[in-house]
């Protein structure tokens, strides 16, 4: 847990949210400024900044984050959907604590 994290302090309920799903490893909610009708951020629990300080043994982790996005397809629907991250300030990331953006349209 990192004290000055959003997302940390989201994981630890200092901030309320309302889960899409929840496992002991990771989270899912709605991004707070949606970039397409569908937004969710899926978020390992664990404080990891981003993928560049990925290592060998956050492999099975890693798995189960790309293995929720199918689930998410499978609930939205979304047959067509972007998962992205962003790694370093450079390339966007604005929150030090690794997430994937699921994005998708309703239409989909
Ligand atoms: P990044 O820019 O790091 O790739 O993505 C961070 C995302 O987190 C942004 O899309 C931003 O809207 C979202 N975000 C930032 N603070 C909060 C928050 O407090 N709650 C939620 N649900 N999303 C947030
Ligand atoms: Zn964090």
């Amino acid at each position: 847990m990192s004290l000055d994290c959003v997302f940390c302090k989201i994981i630890s309920k200092q901030i309320p949210s309302q889960p899409l799903l929840e496992t002991d490893d990771l989270i899912v909610i709605k991004d707070i400024a949606p970039q397409a009708p569908i937004h969710y951020l899926i978020i390992p629990k664990r404080h990891i900044t981003n993928v560049a300080a990925l290592q060998l043994s956050d492999r099975d982790l890693m798995g189960d984050l790309i293995l929720v996005a199918t689930k998410l397809s499978q609930m939205v629907p979304a047959s067509a959907f972007r998962l992205i991250t962003n790694n370093g300030a450079a390339a966007g990331q604005s929150v030090f604590h690794l997430h994937f953006h699921f994005l998708a349209d309703k239409a989909n």
